[in-house]
């Protein structure tokens, strides 16, 4: 748009920043056939963080939807590149260099899950590698691997020729167009307002960088974002001139990269002493109004680790001179990955928070978005980097800050399953916290909740048990399996207060859930249904179990980290019915304490005077009982497979509760057990996991919970047309359980599955089981495949190990 033509009034989409990341979304919504979309720039194109990129596109990332997205971007590029829009990509590949042995296994662990979606990743030689990049030193190298799509390219000219096509698409864009509020009426956007006039509009896509918290800021929304300087050098030239580009190199032991510059080297890296800019504790970030085309003053002293390292690797850039030295600011997130999606407010998206690789992801970002706003849903299962995975305590600057600190502090370190985050610890606890922490628990963090993992303390009983071998025997204590034992032959006490939940009231509570869920949700009072809620294309969206309180009262427990997730999926769908009902997350209010084992009747019986009997309280039911002195919803339900139940209580009865418990159990031979015990014997039992065996990309068919399924329930449900058409097609694959030959070979997740010479699958979690006394696996595989019997192999960090596609439950089928 010219810069004197006048502003339009009204449009349906707003996007705000001409970085890369809203011309690629503006770019895609013209390819999704939107034509009614203006995106402002306040100042130029390109000059936010975009124009200071160093420009490296690397595509493999430790999550496998992100891959596929940076996959999806070299693609674009590549077609840019080959049409009238040069943006100079280079596709010289990429070298990842191990410099330990353990990083070695890390890479043959992502070459192994790389083959998984055909990236071609593959392990090379010292040798091999310094004959790519023949500047490097190899002393101290110990492996390589070699990915020859990677490459870099110039950012300026693929933000222009992102916008380019998107105005060609039909997409009006308004330079030196600045922002200055956000009309939020109804908990929905209406309007912009700029420097330029008003807009009225029904989408603004926050696409503002280091910005994009300022400007969630102005419609009520927490953005946890913070800009973060982040500094490369250019050395001047003094390569040869040679026809082939270097691939670009990454030693993460040291905390480097490098790229080649014309015939000079781009070098930069992740300092363990990194720097927030202008976002402090005590105040939320403050980008100058004016800081347009502009860089941070040259930090050497906090660079002065890195340049060392680099000349470790590359010992020419000791004598090499020093062109310039970039320091620019750059969003990073408390977790280093993407904030993507819509926000609380409805019609409000952001597309932000790159941490320093926005420019390898715009592509996907810019794809992901534009469907996500175009068809209600991305194609891919993207809740890492799902906006609403943040809770309100990232409304807290100092959360965010520290938090974000430690993710750009451990960028390159290598990320075991498992691995414990440390800053801003503990935060939420349960009122059982001090009994966990003398009685030796180890912890584990999960959505701010000090969770019990296992309790040390229970090792001695767990002599027998082997460690898994490798990084599965990392973060493992034979207390995990003495606990899972214990509760399958006594009884075991479980703290589950960090479950999410969350209170559905109002004269429309009944509809709206029946709606939301695809199994039927209204029925008795004190009823307790297991159920998904679908999405438009019958994938899973959330998984959990519903109790009916009361006519209008409906509790929803959810998973630890999912409250935000769900409880925001709640109130869209409630929004577009027009329900009339009260979405309240009341995680905090109550303990959950779960009772399981053989003997839990038994030790329950001794604190209440409730009938316990089959007859009298049954299987997934609920009752309001008396525990000792303390009044409790019981709900008659299991996540391991044993006789058992979860127990509600007000929080300010729960030291009190967990004491009466334990004290009731212990002549029993009651144990106190973590999540590690529990994840083994829900993997015996063939339950699943949201985020990981079931995601928005499955269906329940697929998943094997089609018996949650209700088709012909009355007025339908969300996701009903989809499945049915899927159920007419035939599902092509199936969850399946996989158990090793080897019991001491234990997957961590990702590992492909072969049959033949054929990659058939990818598991999505596994772990051991102690009863059963197996390696487990859960994949999805073809359905010719997923007979019992058929024989596999699984890549464990390079070597094939030998399973069979078992029958479920492993533990228990009677049931
Ligand atoms: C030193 C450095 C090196 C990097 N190297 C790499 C790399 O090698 N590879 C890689 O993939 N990534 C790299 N990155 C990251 C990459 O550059 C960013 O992730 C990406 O450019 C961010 O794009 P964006 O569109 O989100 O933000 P930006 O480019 O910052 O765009 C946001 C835009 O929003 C505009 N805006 C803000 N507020 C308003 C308002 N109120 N009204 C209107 N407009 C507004 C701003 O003016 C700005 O232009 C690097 C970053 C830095 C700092």
């Amino acid at each position: 748009m010219p810069a004197d033509q006048q502003l339009p009034d009204a449009v349906r989409i707003v996007i705000i920043g001409g970085g890369v990341g809203g011309a690629s979304v503006a770019y895609h919504l013209s390819e999704l056939g939107e034509r009614d979309v203006l995106l402002v720039e306040r100042d130029e194109l390109t000059s936010g963080s975009t124009f200071h990129s160093a420009g490296l596109v690397g595509q493999l990332r430790a999550d496998p939807a992100l891959t596929r997205m940076n996959m999806y971007s070299v693609e674009l590029y590549r077609k840019l590149q080959a049409g009238e829009h040069a943006v100079a990509w280079t596709e010289c590949g990429g070298i990842k260099l191990a410099s330990s042995s353990e990083r070695l296994q890390e890479i043959r662990r992502q070459i192994s899950w790389a083959r998984t979606y055909g990236l071609p990743l593959g392990e090379i030689s010292v040798r091999e590698a310094a004959e790519l990049f023949p500047l490097i030193s190899t002393e101290g190298v110990v492996g390589a691997a070699y990915l020859p799509s990677d490459g870099y390219i110039d950012p300026s000219q693929l933000c222009n020729a992102l916008a380019n096509l998107a105005r060609a698409g039909g997409v009006r864009i308004a330079p030196r167009t600045r922002v200055v509020g956000i009309d939020v009426e109804d908990g929905r956007i209406r309007r912009v307002h700029t420097d330029k006039g008003e807009i009225a509009c029904e989408i603004v896509v926050n696409c503002g960088g280091m910005f994009a918290a300022e400007i969630g800021r102005m419609a009520g929304v927490r953005i946890p974002l913070i800009p973060m300087s982040h500094q490369y050098l250019v050395t001047e030239a003094f390569l040869p001139e040679r026809g082939d580009p270097l691939p670009t190199l990454r030693d993460p032991d040291l905390l480097v990269y490098f790229r080649q510059e014309v015939n000079g080297l781009v070098m930069g890296g992740y300092e363990r002493d990194p720097e927030a800019w202008t976002a402090t504790v005590g105040s939320y970030d403050a980008v100058p109004a004016d800081f347009n085309g502009r860089l941070l003053p040259e930090n050497w002293p906090r660079f002065e680790q890195i340049a060392q390292n680099s000349q470790i690797r590359v010992p020419d850039m000791a004598d090499i001179g020093v062109r310039m030295i970039v320091n620019g600011p750059e969003a990073f997130t408390p977790d280093n990955e993407f904030c993507l999606g819509e926000t609380e407010v409805e019609g409000f998206f952001v597309a932000a928070g790159f941490c320093a690789h926005g420019i390898a992801g715009a592509g996907g970002i810019g794809k992901i978005v534009a469907e996500w706003i175009v068809e209600g849903q991305p194609s891919l299962d993207v809740w890492h980097m799902d906006i609403s995975r943040f809770g309100r305590d990232y409304r807290s600057p100092r959360r965010t800050l520290v938090r974000t600190l430690e993710s750009y502090q451990t960028y390159y370190d290598i990320a075991y399953p498992g691995r414990q985050r440390i800053a801003g610890r503990p935060l939420r606890t349960s009122p059982a916290y001090p009994w966990h922490a003398a009685n030796g628990a180890f912890f584990g963090e999960k959505a701010g909740w000090e969770r019990v993992d296992y309790y040390e303390t229970n090792a001695s009983r767990g002599d027998g048990a082997r460690p898994p071998e490798g990084w599965a025997g990392r973060y493992w204590s034979p207390a995990i399996a003495a606990e899972h034992v214990a509760t399958r032959t006594m009884a075991g006490l479980f703290d589950e207060t960090s479950f999410a939940k969350i209170e559905v009231s109002g004269p429309d509570a009944a509809t709206l859930l029946e709606w939301v869920c695809d199994n039927r949700v209204i029925r008795g009072v004190g009823d307790v249904t297991y159920t998904q809620a679908l999405n438009r294309r019958g994938g899973i969206e959330a998984d959990f179990t519903v109790t009916r309180v009361a006519a209008e009262v409906f509790s929803i427990v959810t998973g630890t980290a999912f409250g935000s997730h769900d409880m925001a999926w709640l109130r869209k769908q409630a929004r577009r019915c027009g329900a009339r009902v009260r979405i309240e997350d009341v995680t905090g209010r109550d303990v959950c304490y779960a009772l399981w084992g053989p003997r839990s009747r038994k030790i329950l019986a001794r604190l209440t005077p409730a009938n316990l009997s089959n007859e009298a309280f049954r299987f997934m039911t609920a009752q309001q009982i008396t525990v000792a002195d303390v009044p409790v919803r019981a709900l008659r339900v299991t996540f391991v497979g044993e006789l058992g139940w979860e127990l509600y209580a007000s929080s300010e009865f729960g030291a009190a509760l967990w004491r009466d418990l334990w004290s009731a159990g212990v002549d029993l031979g009651l144990v106190a057990g973590g999540y590690r015990a529990i994840d083994s014997m829900r993997l015996e039992k063939g339950y699943r996991v949201w985020g990981a065996d079931i995601t928005p990309e499955t269906t329940p068919y697929e998943a094997g919970l089609g018996v949650c399924v209700k088709l012909g329930k009355p007025g339908g449900f969300e996701g009903r047309d989809a499945l049915v058409a899927s159920q007419e097609r035939g599902p092509e694959r199936r969850l399946c359980t996989i158990t090793l030959h080897d019991p001491h070979s234990v997957v961590l997740g990702n590992e492909p599955v072969r049959i033949g010479d054929r990659i058939v699958g990818r598991v999505t979690s596994g772990g051991y089981g102690y009863t059963v006394d197996a390696s487990i696996a859960y994949a999805y595989l073809p359905v010719a495949n997923a007979e019992p019997g058929t024989s596999v192999c699984l890549d464990l960090f390079g070597d094939w190990i030998d399973g069979v596609v078992a029958a479920e439950p492993l533990f228990d089928p009677a049931g």
